[in-house]
Protein backbone atom coordinates (compact mmCIF):
# COMPACT_ATOMS: atom_id res chain seq x y z
CA UNK A 1 0.00 0.00 0.00
CA UNK A 2 1.18 3.63 -0.37
CA UNK A 3 0.09 6.66 -2.87
CA UNK A 4 2.49 5.84 -5.56
CA UNK A 5 1.51 4.68 -8.76
CA UNK A 6 2.76 0.82 -9.34
CA UNK A 7 5.08 -0.11 -12.43
CA UNK A 8 2.68 -1.28 -15.69
CA UNK A 9 4.32 -5.03 -15.33
CA UNK A 10 3.17 -5.16 -11.94
CA UNK A 11 1.24 -8.06 -11.33
CA UNK A 12 -1.76 -6.46 -9.36
CA UNK A 13 -2.60 -4.82 -12.54
CA UNK A 14 -3.04 -7.95 -14.64
CA UNK A 15 -5.50 -9.60 -12.02
CA UNK A 16 -8.82 -9.04 -10.91
CA UNK A 17 -9.39 -6.98 -7.68
CA UNK A 18 -10.67 -7.96 -4.78
CA UNK A 19 -14.41 -7.05 -3.64
CA UNK A 20 -14.93 -4.17 -0.97
CA UNK A 21 -16.36 -6.17 1.87
CA UNK A 22 -15.87 -3.52 5.09
CA UNK A 23 -17.08 0.44 4.66
CA UNK A 24 -15.05 1.81 7.02
CA UNK A 25 -12.31 4.29 7.45
CA UNK A 26 -9.46 2.06 5.45
CA UNK A 27 -11.73 3.33 2.05
CA UNK A 28 -10.87 6.95 2.46
CA UNK A 29 -7.21 6.25 3.32
CA UNK A 30 -6.81 4.46 0.25
CA UNK A 31 -9.11 7.20 -1.44
CA UNK A 32 -6.84 9.78 -0.24
CA UNK A 33 -3.80 7.98 -1.51
CA UNK A 34 -5.09 7.78 -5.37
CA UNK A 35 -5.63 11.62 -4.83
CA UNK A 36 -2.04 11.88 -3.68
CA UNK A 37 -0.72 9.77 -6.09
CA UNK A 38 -1.66 11.98 -9.10
CA UNK A 39 -1.46 15.28 -7.55
CA UNK A 40 -0.39 18.01 -10.35
CA UNK A 41 -1.72 15.74 -12.93
CA UNK A 42 -4.97 16.63 -15.09
CA UNK A 43 -6.53 13.24 -14.55
CA UNK A 44 -10.12 11.52 -15.93
CA UNK A 45 -9.62 8.60 -13.56
CA UNK A 46 -7.66 6.20 -11.30
CA UNK A 47 -8.20 3.18 -10.08
CA UNK A 48 -7.08 1.29 -6.65
CA UNK A 49 -4.48 -1.20 -8.60
CA UNK A 50 -2.97 1.49 -10.00
CA UNK A 51 -1.58 2.40 -6.78
CA UNK A 52 -1.01 -1.26 -5.75
CA UNK A 53 -4.45 -1.74 -3.85
CA UNK A 54 -6.46 -4.93 -4.34
CA UNK A 55 -9.59 -3.19 -4.10
CA UNK A 56 -12.31 -2.57 -6.27
CA UNK A 57 -12.44 1.50 -5.93
CA UNK A 58 -12.15 4.16 -8.81
CA UNK A 59 -12.11 7.64 -8.83
CA UNK A 60 -13.47 8.93 -12.05
CA UNK A 61 -14.11 12.27 -13.02
CA UNK A 62 -17.39 12.81 -14.37
CA UNK A 63 -19.66 15.47 -15.45
CA UNK A 64 -22.49 13.07 -15.63
CA UNK A 65 -25.18 15.95 -17.41
CA UNK A 66 -23.12 18.67 -15.40
CA UNK A 67 -21.13 21.52 -17.18
CA UNK A 68 -17.85 20.52 -14.78
CA UNK A 69 -16.20 17.03 -13.88
CA UNK A 70 -16.95 16.04 -10.60
CA UNK A 71 -15.34 13.24 -8.72
CA UNK A 72 -16.47 10.07 -8.22
CA UNK A 73 -15.72 7.65 -6.08
CA UNK A 74 -17.07 3.83 -7.13
CA UNK A 75 -16.37 0.65 -4.77
CA UNK A 76 -17.47 -2.23 -6.74
CA UNK A 77 -18.74 -0.76 -9.84
CA UNK A 78 -20.54 -3.06 -11.79
CA UNK A 79 -20.75 -1.87 -15.62
CA UNK A 80 -23.65 -2.36 -18.71
CA UNK A 81 -22.48 -1.77 -22.07
CA UNK A 82 -24.91 0.00 -24.77
CA UNK A 83 -25.66 1.38 -28.15
CA UNK A 84 -22.76 1.52 -30.72
CA UNK A 85 -18.57 0.88 -29.95
CA UNK A 86 -16.78 4.21 -31.27
CA UNK A 87 -13.13 4.49 -31.53
CA UNK A 88 -11.53 6.17 -28.22
CA UNK A 89 -8.06 7.35 -28.08
CA UNK A 90 -6.69 6.98 -24.88
CA UNK A 91 -3.65 7.33 -22.02
CA UNK A 92 -3.35 5.82 -18.83
CA UNK A 93 -1.46 6.63 -15.81
CA UNK A 94 0.05 2.92 -15.95
CA UNK A 95 1.44 3.11 -19.65
CA UNK A 96 3.65 5.42 -21.92
CA UNK A 97 1.95 5.31 -25.22
CA UNK A 98 -1.56 6.56 -26.79
CA UNK A 99 -3.61 3.15 -27.46
CA UNK A 100 -6.63 3.40 -29.80
CA UNK A 101 -9.44 1.09 -28.23
CA UNK A 102 -13.17 0.96 -29.15
CA UNK A 103 -15.67 1.69 -26.15
CA UNK A 104 -19.70 1.50 -26.00
CA UNK A 105 -21.27 4.93 -26.30
CA UNK A 106 -23.82 4.31 -23.21
CA UNK A 107 -23.46 2.49 -20.45
CA UNK A 108 -25.01 2.21 -17.01
CA UNK A 109 -22.99 1.79 -13.77
CA UNK A 110 -23.93 0.41 -10.57
CA UNK A 111 -22.02 1.28 -7.79
CA UNK A 112 -21.66 1.84 -3.38
CA UNK A 113 -20.58 5.17 -2.21
CA UNK A 114 -17.86 5.04 0.42
CA UNK A 115 -20.43 5.36 2.73
CA UNK A 116 -22.17 2.34 1.77
CA UNK A 117 -24.85 3.45 -0.50
CA UNK A 118 -26.06 2.13 -3.62
CA UNK A 119 -26.35 4.22 -6.55
CA UNK A 120 -26.38 4.36 -10.57
CA UNK A 121 -25.19 6.46 -13.27
CA UNK A 122 -26.61 6.47 -16.74
CA UNK A 123 -23.35 7.38 -19.15
CA UNK A 124 -22.90 8.93 -22.33
CA UNK A 125 -19.55 10.24 -24.66
CA UNK A 126 -16.53 10.44 -22.38
CA UNK A 127 -18.16 9.84 -18.98
CA UNK A 128 -18.90 6.25 -20.35
CA UNK A 129 -15.58 5.78 -21.62
CA UNK A 130 -13.93 6.84 -18.81
CA UNK A 131 -15.94 4.53 -16.64
CA UNK A 132 -15.17 1.45 -19.08
CA UNK A 133 -11.38 2.26 -18.61
CA UNK A 134 -11.30 2.60 -15.29
CA UNK A 135 -13.81 -0.33 -14.34
CA UNK A 136 -11.12 -2.71 -16.82
CA UNK A 137 -8.71 -2.02 -14.57
CA UNK A 138 -10.42 -3.54 -11.61
CA UNK A 139 -10.34 -6.64 -14.31
CA UNK A 140 -7.04 -6.18 -14.55
CA UNK A 141 -7.14 -5.07 -17.99
CA UNK A 142 -5.18 -2.48 -19.34
CA UNK A 143 -5.19 -0.81 -22.80
CA UNK A 144 -2.05 -1.46 -23.65
CA UNK A 145 -3.69 -5.08 -24.13
CA UNK A 146 -6.93 -4.07 -25.83
CA UNK A 147 -5.81 -0.92 -27.56
CA UNK A 148 -3.63 -0.53 -30.44
CA UNK A 149 -0.41 1.61 -29.47
CA UNK A 150 -0.10 4.88 -31.07
CA UNK A 151 4.05 5.34 -30.44
CA UNK A 152 5.38 8.11 -32.55
CA UNK A 153 6.74 4.97 -34.94
CA UNK A 154 3.00 4.59 -35.95
CA UNK A 155 2.60 8.57 -36.58
CA UNK A 156 5.81 8.59 -39.13
CA UNK A 157 4.85 5.38 -40.76
CA UNK A 158 1.72 7.21 -41.29
CA UNK A 159 3.11 10.57 -42.69
CA UNK A 160 5.62 8.80 -44.84
CA UNK A 161 2.46 6.24 -46.24
CA UNK A 162 0.45 9.89 -47.21
CA UNK A 163 3.41 11.52 -48.57
CA UNK A 164 3.94 8.14 -51.26
CA UNK A 165 0.44 8.21 -51.74
CA UNK A 166 0.43 11.83 -52.57
CA UNK A 167 3.58 11.02 -54.87
CA UNK A 168 1.40 8.90 -56.80
CA UNK A 169 -1.52 11.27 -57.61
CA UNK A 170 1.40 14.02 -58.08
CA UNK A 171 2.01 15.09 -61.49
CA UNK A 172 5.75 14.59 -63.15
CA UNK A 173 7.17 17.74 -64.75
ZN1 LIG B 1 -5.69 3.61 -16.87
Amino acid sequence: MGNRLVACNDPILHKPCKEVTDFDCNIHMITEDMRIATMGREILGIAAPQIGVDAKIVIAHLKNGGKFREEYVLINPHIELYGPRIPSLESCLSTSALYLTRRSFFSHVCYFTPDGFHKHLKLSGWDSIIAQHEIDHLEGKLISGTGIPLTADYFIAKAYNSLVEMAQVMPTF
